[in-house]
C-alpha cells in the first residue's frame, strides 16, 4: 500500500524560493500535497497558485489582499498578517519558510513549537531569534529544521560524516562557500559608484532582490555564518568563508583527521528545496547534476575582508551574541530597502549597519517581546542614519 502524501505549507509562495518549490511540488504530486500558501504584494500570482494546486488555506498581508482573494475564491479560508502566518505554519507536516526577512519569524517559531518539519529558507528569522529558537528546539516534541539555504543544506548532508549529533567535537570547522557576488576582485575604492543594476546582476544565482543585494555586499555570507552557527550549534569562529566563484561546491565540513566532506551540484535551488522536503527520501529527479564528461574547473580563494567589511561585522555580532545578530540583520534589511529605493549608495548599506551596531548594548534576548523591541530599535536607528545621509 502506498503511503499517504505528506502535507506542505509553502509560506512566501510567490517569491523566488516559493516558485522554485512549486516546480518541485509539480513533480512530486504523489508524495507531497500543498495545503497552505501565503504571499505579499503579488496577489494575482497567489490566486493562480491556489487554483493550480487547489489550496484553500491562504495567508495575505492585509485586508485589501484578503478581499481580492475572496472575490476570486469565495470558499477560501483566508488569514491575515503575522498571526495568520503562525496559524498556517502550525498544522502541515512540512512548513517551507520562504518569507522574506524578519517577517518570517512567526512561521519559524510556530512550525517548531507545533512539531512540524521546518524546511528553512528564511535565514533572517533564525539569525535574529537564535536564543529563542534554541529554547523552542530543546523542548521535547519540537519540530526539526532542515535547511534550504544551499550552503547549509550542503553542511547538513556533510555532517553525516560526523560520529556525533551535537557539538560535533570531530569537526574542525565548517567552510561556507561564497560565489563572491558581482563585485569579486574589486577593491573598496572601486566600489563607491556601483549602481543598483550592477549590484542586482548576480553571476551564478537568480534570486529575490534583497538576497541578491546581500550577495553583492557579502552580507549574505556574513548572515550565513551566523545561520550556520545557530543551526548546528557551532561557535562562529569554527565557521570559515571560502570564495568559490563557480558555485558548484555548496559548502564543506573539515574534520579533525584532515578529511573534508563537501556537497557538489550545479547551482539550482530546487535541489536543496527537494532535499529539505523529502529527507530522508531522495526524490528521483536530478536538479543540477554535474556533467563530468566536459572539463570543469573549480577554484577557491580567501574573501577580501577589506573591500567587503560586512563579513567581519557579522563575525563580531556573532561573537557578541544576544540581540547583536538581530540588530545586524534588522539594520541591514532597512539599508537594503533604502538602496533598492535609490535613497542611499551601495557603499552606504554596510556603513549604516556598522554605525547602528555601535549603539548596541548587550541584551541576552530573554523573550519574544525583547526581540521585537530590539528589532524595532535597530530599524529606527537605521532609518535615522539613512535620513541623515540624504540631507
Ligand atoms: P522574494 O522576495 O523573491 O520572495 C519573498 C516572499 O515573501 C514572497 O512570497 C513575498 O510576497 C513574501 N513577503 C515579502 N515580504 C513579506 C512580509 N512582510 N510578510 C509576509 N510575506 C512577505 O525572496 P526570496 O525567495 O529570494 O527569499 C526568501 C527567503 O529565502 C529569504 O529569507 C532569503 O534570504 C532566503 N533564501 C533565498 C534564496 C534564493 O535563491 N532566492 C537562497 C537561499 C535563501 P510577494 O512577492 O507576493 O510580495
Ligand atoms: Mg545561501
Amino acid at each position: 500500500m502506498s503511503e499517504q502524501p505528506r502535507t506542505v505549507a509553502l509560506l512566501g509562495a510567490t517569491g523566488s524560493i516559493g516558485t522554485q518549490t512549486l516546480d518541485v511540488l509539480r513533480r512530486e504530486r504523489e508524495t507531497l500535497t500543498l495545503d497552505a500558501i501565503s504571499g505579499g504584494q503579488r496577489v494575482d500570482e497567489l490566486i493562480a497558485i491556489a487554483r493550480e494546486f487547489s489550496v484553500s488555506r491562504i495567508g495575505v498581508m492585509d485586508a485589501a489582499a484578503a478581499k481580492a482573494v475572496l472575490d476570486e475564491l469565495p470558499h477560501a479560508d483566508v488569514v491575515v498578517g503575522a498571526e495568520g502566518l503562525g496559524n498556517l505554519a502550525a498544522s502541515s507536516d512540512i512548513v517551507l519558510n520562504a518569507v522574506l526577512g524578519f517577517a518570517g519569524l512567526p512561521v519559524t517559531l510556530s512550525a517548531l513549537e507545533h512539531g512540524r518539519r521546518l524546511a528553512l529558507a528564511n535565514k533572517e528569522s533564525l539569525i535574529a531569534a537564535a536564543p529563542l529558537v534554541d529554547r523552542v528546539r530543546s523542548v521535547s516534541g519540537a519540530g526539526e529544521i532542515v535547511p534550504v539555504d544551499s550552503e547549509h543544506c550542503a553542511i547538513y548532508q556533510s555532517l553525516a560524516g560526523s560520529a556525533h549529533e551535537v557539538g560535533y567535537p570531530d569537526v574542525r570547522r565548517l567552510l561556507v562557500t561564497a560565489s563572491g557576488g558581482p563585485f569579486r576582485g574589486r577593491r573598496a575604492e572601486d566600489l563607491t559608484r556601483v549602481t543598483k543594476q550592477d549590484a542586482l546582476n548576480h553571476p551564478t544565482w537568480q534570486m529575490g532582490a534583497k538576497i541578491t543585494i546581500d550577495s553583492s555586499t557579502l552580507m549574505n555570507k556574513g548572515l550565513e555564518v551566523l545561520e550556520a552557527s545557530a543551526l548546528f550549534g557551532i561557535e562562529v569562529d569554527r565557521v570559515d568563508v571560502v570564495v568559490h566563484p563557480q558555485s558548484v561546491v555548496h559548502s564543506m565540513v573539515e574534520f579533525v583527521d584532515g578529511t573534508t566532506m563537501a556537497q557538489l551540484s550545479m547551482p539550482d535551488m530546487r535541489l536543496p528545496i527537494a532535499y529539505a522536503l523529502g529527507r530522508p527520501v531522495r526524490f528521483d529527479h536530478a536538479w543540477g547534476s554535474i556533467d563530468f564528461s566536459t572539463a570543469l574547473t573549480l577554484t577557491f580563494e580567501p574573501p577580501d575582508r577589506e573591500a567587503f567589511p560586512a563579513l567581519d561585522l557579522a563575525y563580531a555580532a556573532g561573537r557578541r551574541g544576544g540581540a547583536a545578530p538581530a540588530w545586524l540583520s534588522a539594520a541591514n534589511e532597512v539599508a537594503v530597502e533604502a538602496f533598492l529605493a535609490e535613497e542611499i549608495r551601495w557603499c552606504d548599506i554596510v556603513a549604516v549597519v556598522a554605525d547602528v551596531l555601535t549603539d548596541y548594548e548587550d541584551d541576552s534576548l530573554g523573550s519574544l517581546e525583547a526581540l521585537r523591541d530590539n528589532d524595532a530599535r535597530a530599524r529606527a536607528k537605521a532609518r535615522e542614519r539613512i535620513t541623515r545621509l540624504r540631507t
